[in-house]
């Protein structure tokens, strides 16, 4: 079954995704490859926006645990999503897609700040949208950030693309070879369980707002459009 792609997307992509094997930075060759699949979507007529994570640059409760004061912390992790966005911007750009860089703490030398009706705008008119800086508040997660900006924006799902797991399994399946894959999940299965694939926030803001959640893999090319074009992949969480 395939859907419509002609739809509004929240594309949140975690840190780790951007870093490739070494595991923090950025990997250009994977933001290349991000923004070829990007332009894909865009082509078919998608309205695509993107939550950029920063945990492949900075973690506020790592920090914290280390004994750094949580909010400090975690304005720094906010900060590190906006590097992340910028590169982004700038690798999509070299594919000819439009794009506006929108922050939740303004720094307005760098991008636009977060304008609700500015980002639907420049949706309509075909722009990619990347929202930076999560929410703007400490204590929160850029998948909150993805389920609030997807509910504000009305996106008809969150794409939650991973760098190392390409859906949701009941144990780690890098550490575990019998771990078991769920192709479909409902938000409660993902409150109760545990099962670590996105923080209860995250999870019970989609929940409320009837917003499903499509988790794949990015390390096999064209699955961005695969998911927009409704293929099964990964694990679907409504
Ligand atoms: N962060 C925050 N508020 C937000 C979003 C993010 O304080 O609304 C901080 C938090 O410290 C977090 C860091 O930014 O550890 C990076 O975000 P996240 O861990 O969600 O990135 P990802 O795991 O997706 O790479």
């Amino acid at each position: 079954m395939t859907t419509d792609p002609k739809k509004r997307v929240v594309l949140k992509l975690s840190g780790e995704a951007l870093a490739g094997e070494v595991g923090y930075g950025i990997d250009t060759d994977i933001m290349d490859a991000i923004s070829q699949q990007i332009e894909e979507i865009v082509q078919l007529g998608t309205q695509v926006s993107v939550v950029v994570g920063g945990g492949n640059i900075w973690r506020g409760a790592d920090a914290s645990k280390q004994g750094m004061d949580r909010a400090s912390a975690d304005y720094m992790g906010m900060l590190a999503t906006v590097m992340n966005a910028l590169a982004l911007q700038d690798m999509l750009e070299k594919y000819g897609v439009d794009t506006r860089v929108q922050t939740a703490i303004e720094m307005q030398q760098v991008a636009e700040p977060y304008i609700r009706r500015r980002a639907i705008r420049h949706l309509e008119k075909g722009r990619v949208v990347i929202f930076a800086g999560g929410t703007g508040n400490p204590f929160f997660s850029t998948d909150t950030t993805a389920a609030l900006r997807a509910a504000e924006i009305e996106a008809s799902v969150i794409l939650l693309a991973k760098g190392k797991v390409d859906a949701v399994y009941d144990s780690d399946p890098l550490q575990n070879e019998d771990a078991l894959k769920f192709s479909h999940l409902k938000y409660l299965d993902v409150l109760n369980n545990n099962l670590g694939v996105m923080d209860s926030t995250a999870a019970s803001l989609c929940m409320d707002n009837s917003i499903p959640i499509i988790v794949f893999g990015l390390s096999q090319r064209g699955n961005i459009k695969k998911a927009v074009l409704g293929e099964k992949i990964g694990t679907l969480i409504d």
